[in-house]
C-alpha cells in the first residue's frame, strides 16, 4: 500500500517521536484548512465531507456531514456571528480493548487540531474543547504543545489565514468515567456537573454545552477531515473496499501473535487484520472467537472471519464494528469469565441514573460469580438470558447497559455449554482471563 493510501498514519514516526508542526507540514499538513477557509462557504465543507461518506469512527457511526448540518447557522452567507456554537472532541477513550485515538494523539496532535478547526470553520464555532482521558499524560503534553504552535503560526486565534474566522482550543482532562463517552454525559462533566446523560431531545447539535448548539466528534473522525478536503471527495471514497468510505485505525489484542494497529480500508476483511496483520493466533492456541469493536459488542465466530469490517456487514451478522478494535478470544481462556470481567467493569462504570441498568449490572455479575463459584442453577442461565432484554436498546437512559449486554447476549448463544459445565459441576477451563 502507498503512503498516500495511509492518510491518518503518514507522520507516525518510529521510537514513540511525534510529528512537530514542521513534519506536518512538510507533508501536506494544514493545507486541507487553507482551502476550507479561502475557497469554500461553511455550507461546502460540510457537504464535502458528507459526499466523502465519512462516518463517526466512536463507534455509532453516524455520517459526519449530516451531523455538521444539522446545527443551525441561520442558512445563507453571512452566517450569524453572534450565536455561540461549540465544538467538543470526545477524547476519552475508555472503551476496553480501544486504544486507537491515542495513538493519533500522541503522535500526530497536528492532525486533530486541524481537523478541529476545519469542523469549527464548518459548523461556525469560535470554541472548541478537547476532553481528553485524564490518564492519558503524553497526549496531554504534546497537544499542549502542538496547540501553541498552532497559535504562534496564526492557525488559531484570530484572524485564521488572514480570514475572519477565529478559533480557540481548550483541552480538558477528564477526571475520568466511561460514561463521558456519552455525548451529553461529556457536556454534563464539561459544565462541572455530575456526568448522566440527557433527555433527548433536545439533540446537542441543537442545545448542548450551556444550552448552545454544539458537535461532539470523535478524535479519529476529525483526523480524517484535513485529508478529504486537501485531496478531495473522490480520492477519499476510492479508500474503502466495502460499502463505507476511507480508512480507519483496526486493532487487534489478546493471543495473536503481533498485537497493534494498523491503517487499513475500511471493509478490509476481519481475516486479514487478524491473520495477516495480527500475524495469526499464538502458537498453542486457536481462534474461538472475537469482539470485533470493543468490550460493548457481541461476539462473532471464526465462521466470521470474511466479514468486511464496515458498519452495516459487521451489523448484518449480529455484531457492531464499534471501534473496530478486535478483541481475540482464544480457546484456553474461559468465556464466562471474560464475560464476567467486563460485566464487573460496566456495572462500576454504571452512572447509576435509571434503574435497569443501575440494579441490572450489579445483578448480572452476581449471577455470573455464582456460576463460576459452582452456586449457579440452570434457572440462572434464563434469568441473564431476561437481564439481556430488560437492560437491552430502549430500556435504559442511555446505551451503557444496551452495550454491557452485547457480550453477555452473545456469549450465552455461542458459549452456553461452558456456562453449564460450570453449573453442573464438571472441571472447565482453564485459564483465567
Ligand atoms: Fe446511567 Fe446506565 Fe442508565 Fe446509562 S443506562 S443512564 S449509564 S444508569
Amino acid at each position: 500500500m502507498e503512503k498516500m493510501d495511509k492518510p491518518l498514519t503518514k507522520n507516525m514516526m518510529p521510537d514513540r517521536a511525534f510529528a512537530t508542526l514542521a513534519d506536518y507540514e512538510s507533508t501536506g499538513g494544514y493545507q486541507g484548512l487553507h482551502k476550507a477557509i479561502t475557497q469554500l462557504q461553511p455550507k461546502e465543507v460540510q457537504q464535502w465531507v458528507k459526499d466523502a461518506g465519512l462516518r463517526g469512527r466512536g463507534g455509532a457511526g453516524f455520517n459526519t456531514g449530516i451531523k455538521w448540518s444539522l446545527v443551525p447557522l441561520e442558512n445563507a452567507p453571512p452566517y450569524d456571528k453572534t450565536q455561540t456554537r461549540y465544538i467538543v472532541i470526545n477524547a476519552d477513550e475508555m472503551e476496553p480493548g480501544s486504544f486507537k485515538d491515542r495513538f493519533l494523539l500522541e503522535h500526530d496532535p497536528h492532525q486533530l487540531i486541524e481537523g478541529i478547526i476545519i469542523a469549527a470553520y464548518a459548523i461556525q464555532a469560535r470554541t472548541a474543547y478537547i476532553f481528553l482521558r485524564g490518564e492519558y499524560h503524553v497526549a496531554a503534553a504534546r497537544l499542549t504543545q502542538a496547540l501553541l504552535e498552532a497559535r504562534a503560526k496564526g492557525y488559531l486565534g484570530e484572524p485564521i489565514l488572514n480570514s475572519d474566522f477565529k478559533l480557540d482550543i481548550h483541552l480538558h482532562t477528564s477526571a475520568g468515567r466511561y460514561i463521558c463517552g456519552e455525548e451529553t454525559a461529556l457536556l454534563n462533566a464539561l459544565e462541572g456537573k455530575r456526568a448522566t446523560p440527557r433527555a433527548k431531545p433536545p439533540f446537542a447539535v441543537v442545545s448542548g454545552l450551556w444550552g448552545r448548539p454544539t458537535v461532539v466528534n470523535n478524535v479519529e473522525t476529525l483526523c480524517n477531515v484535513p485529508h478529504i478536503l486537501h485531496y478531495g471527495v473522490e480520492w477519499y471514497q476510492s479508500l474503502g473496499r466495502g460499502a463505507d468510505k476511507g480508512t480507519k485505525l483496526f486493532g487487534a489484542s489478546g493471543r495473536v501473535k503481533h498485537p497493534g494497529l494498523w491503517e487499513l480500508p475500511m471493509g478490509t476483511p476481519i481475516r486479514e487484520i487478524i491473520e495477516d496483520h495480527a500475524g495469526r493466533m499464538q502458537d498453542g492456541y486457536q481462534l474461538r472467537g472475537f469482539l470485533p469493536g470493543g468490550a460493548s459488542t457481541d461476539f462473532l465466530l471464526p465462521e466470521h472471519l470474511d466479514v468486511l469490517m464496515d458498519f452495516d456487514a459487521v451489523a448484518k451478522v449480529g455484531s457492531r464494528m464499534g471501534t473496530g478494535t478486535i478483541i481475540v478470544l482464544d480457546d484456553k481462556t474461559c468465556p464466562v469469565q471474560m464475560v464476567l470481567n467486563l460485566e464487573e467493569f460496566f456495572a462500576q462504570e454504571s452512572c447509576g441514573w435509571c434503574t435497569p441498568c443501575r440494579d441490572g449490572l450489579p445483578w448480572t455479575v452476581t449471577l455470573l460469580k455464582d456460576i463460576i463459584n459452582g452456586q449457579g442453577r440452570m434457572e440462572d442461565l434464563d434469568t441473564l438470558t431476561g437481564l439481556t432484554r430488560m437492560l437491552g436498546p430502549g430500556n435504559t437512559f442511555c446505551a451503557l447497559a444496551p452495550g454491557a449486554m452485547e457480550p453477555l447476549q452473545s456469549a450465552l448463544k455461542y458459549f452456553r455449554e461452558d456456562f453449564e459445565r460450570y453449573i453442573v459441576g464438571s472441571k472447565a477451563v482453564v485459564e483465567q482471563t
